[in-house]
């Protein structure tokens, strides 16, 4: 990896940086210089290149693609799944002053002809279209005639077979280079595996493409992975205590438990909506469009919810159930934070999410080798949750790139300890291993831990298992320290839950080396007390504004609210509270000033100049 985070593994020249790339950055987007490679990726798609860009979500792929757009002659060709997302992508790109256009199922008729005319008039910069329509006879006819700049293929990991979110229609996109074999191409994604890539390359026909990997880690994020207890409870501290009144993503496993989630929020005063794929098209676009458009709603959702969402100010993403891969979840937490401010990431776990995740993939459809590529994503999930080391070293790891801790997560804030867990755990394999001998008996882990602590319940009693010589052998911990060594046994494939059994638990292959004494195990130890979500807010990203700047901070969200209403858009696509923060520290005085604030562009400094002037003028009198 070179030194500035971005791998690049092309072999092209060493190009030279197009002055007119810096110029539309400068004018139209009203950035001062392009972010990491960026500047490499522009210049090659505009000197005709094709490229494969991975970088996490918030990295600034619009860009590379957006830029030479406008370099290139023609139309820039953009070619995403989010077909409810193309009207906000759109209204952000109008109001920079670029023109773009879309082409999707929900216009109608005349809309259609409309923007078919503009395209082959050479009118729009850059055109979005989703798949399913680019692949139509109409479709291509209607590109043949125009002029086209490039190929932008967003989300491109939808063409992967193996990631949730396969669009069959993607495999199609291979006719594109044949049919076009002079436009360029270049592919975008926030999935960051190297196998993710390569299928990718392979399947879009990306042979000479340039590959671009950037680092991806997102600094700003603070990881926090707690024990799960009483998730509500947790979740609404959490709220409460470090997220009132912020937007933030709360993921859940299923369709029940999103409405469930939402509704106990909402009688907690808290303005929470459901969204999973089982509620009808219109509440869905509703409620996603209140969530991108209001300030500070919590959206309960399922992985459904959040491809492409470019909310920049999605301060938490919450899980509370355990998420399937490590790859799931990073894209998922990587939705907080866009804009750089500080974001949580905290996700909830217990022994039943284990438990249940393994019965999931036992019972799932598939072969045995699909089976294990489950398996193993899970276990690389919990070894995320279990570790006592750095959680975005263990993350980054997980993508092949390497960072010193990183002082930012729960494990960095607050060092957990851990402890010789190796007699505990021989405790706890015994007791199963004189439970699997009894026969077509089902218990959980409830009962196997009163037995260890020699807790008379009438199920004890019942099965006579008082007598058995594990009764009572392990009063010295807690029922939540066993349980929290299950978990861990469970997770380090030191148990399995046995599917014959009926979720039973049963010893593993791994297990009799325990059982002997040959391997110490150390284990993760939980802090006894109620688990406290709040670690103070890191100050360095995001400090508090003077008082005075605070004052008109605040006067412009109104202002911004205002307009983003009129306007019928999200208040971000106006302006980001990033360029709002430092209006408010720079408090400029004339159009020229206020024009080198970062993120106000011509087209933005025409519109909206004169009215921010007025607004920071009144507050001054
Ligand atoms: P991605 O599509 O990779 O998730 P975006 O393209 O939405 O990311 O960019 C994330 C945020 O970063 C956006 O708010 C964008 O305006 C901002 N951004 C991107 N590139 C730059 C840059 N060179 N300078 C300043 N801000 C940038
Ligand atoms: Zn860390």
């Amino acid at each position: 990896m070179s030194d500035h985070g971005f791998t690049n593994l092309g072999i092209a020249d060493p190009s030279i940086s197009d002055p007119r790339a810096a110029e539309i950055l400068a004018r139209v987007f009203g950035y001062e210089s392009f972010r990491g490679d960026q500047q490499a990726i522009v210049d090659h798609v505009i000197q005709g290149g094709d490229a494969l860009v991975l970088m996490p979500t918030g990295g600034g792929k619009s860009l590379c693609y957006q830029v030479p757009s406008l370099v290139r002659p023609g139309t820039g060709v953009v070619i995403s799944p989010l077909i409810a997302l193309m009207q906000d992508q759109v209204d952000a790109l109008t109001e920079l002053g670029v023109r773009a256009a879309f082409l999707n199922s929900t216009q109608d008729w005349q809309d259609t002809r409309d923007v078919e005319r503009a395209f082959v008039a050479g009118e729009l910069d850059l055109l979005y279209v989703a798949p399913e329509r680019l692949l139509t006879e109409r479709c291509q006819q209607l590109l043949s005639r125009g002029r086209i700049a490039l190929f932008a293929i967003d989300e491109a990991h939808c063409v992967s077979q193996w990631g949730h979110d396969f669009r069959p229609e993607y495999l199609g996109l291979s006719m594109l280079h044949e049919q076009w074999p002079n436009v360029p191409r270049i592919a975008l994604t926030a999935t960051a595996t190297d196998v993710t890539r390569v299928e990718i390359a392979e399947r879009l026909a990306l042979n000479d493409a340039r590959h671009y990997v950037a680092s991806f880690d997102r600094p700003n994020i603070r990881y926090h992975i707690v024990e799960k207890q009483d998730v509500r409870r947790q979740l609404l501290q959490l709220l409460r205590q470090e997220h009132a009144g912020d937007a933030g993503i709360v993921y859940c496993l299923s369709r029940n438990k999103v409405e469930d989630t939402a509704e106990f929020l909402c009688a907690q005063g808290i303005d929470a909506l459901p969204y999973h794929a089982g509620l009808g098209a219109a509440v869905r676009a509703q409620n996603q469009s209140r969530f991108l458009r209001e300030d500070g709603v919590v959206m309960v959702a399922t992985i459904a919810f959040g491809m492409g969402i470019d909310k920049p100010d999605v301060r938490f993403v919450a899980h509370i159930d355990l998420p399937k891969s490590v790859e799931g979840y990073y894209q998922e937490t990587g939705r907080a934070g866009r804009d750089g401010l500080p974001a949580t990431a905290w996700l909830a776990y217990g022994l039943q999410d284990v438990v249940q995740q393994r019965r999931m993939i036992d019972e799932s459809a598939g072969d045995d080798a699909f089976r294990r590529r489950l398996g193993a994503a899970l276990d690389a999930m919990l070894g995320l949750c279990e570790t006592v080391s750095c959680r975005r070293q263990r993350l980054l790891q997980y993508f092949g790139q390497s960072i010193t801790p990183c002082g930012n997560c729960d494990n960095c804030l607050t060092p957990p300890e851990s402890w010789d867990g190796t007699v505990a755990a021989q405790k706890m394999l015994s007791a199963i291993y004189r439970l699997m001998k009894e026969r077509g008996q089902r218990y959980g882990a409830g009962h196997l831990i009163d037995i260890l602590r020699g807790k008379e319940t009438p199920r004890v009693l019942e099965h006579g298992h008082g007598t058995l010589t594990v009764y009572g052998i392990g009063q010295d911990l807690s029922e939540q320290a066993w349980r929290s060594v299950l978990r861990q046994l469970l997770a380090q494939g030191l148990l399995m839950v046995d599917q014959e059994g009926y979720g039973t638990l049963a010893l593993t292959d791994l297990s009799r080396a325990v059982l002997k004494g040959e391997r110490t195990l150390m284990l993760r130890r939980e802090a006894d007390k109620p688990v406290k979500t709040t670690t103070p807010r890191s100050k360095s990203l995001q400090p508090d504004l003077p008082r005075a700047a605070q004052t008109v901070f605040e006067a412009l969200r109104t202002w911004r609210a205002g307009i983003a209403r009129s306007h019928g858009v999200p208040a971000y696509v106006i302006f980001h509270d990033a360029t709002l923060r430092e209006i408010a520290l720079a408090m400029p005085d004339t159009l020229e000033d206020l024009g080198f604030v970062s993120g106000v562009g011509i087209k933005k400094l025409e519109s909206y100049g004169e009215s921010i002037l007025q607004c920071i003028a009144e507050l001054a009198e």
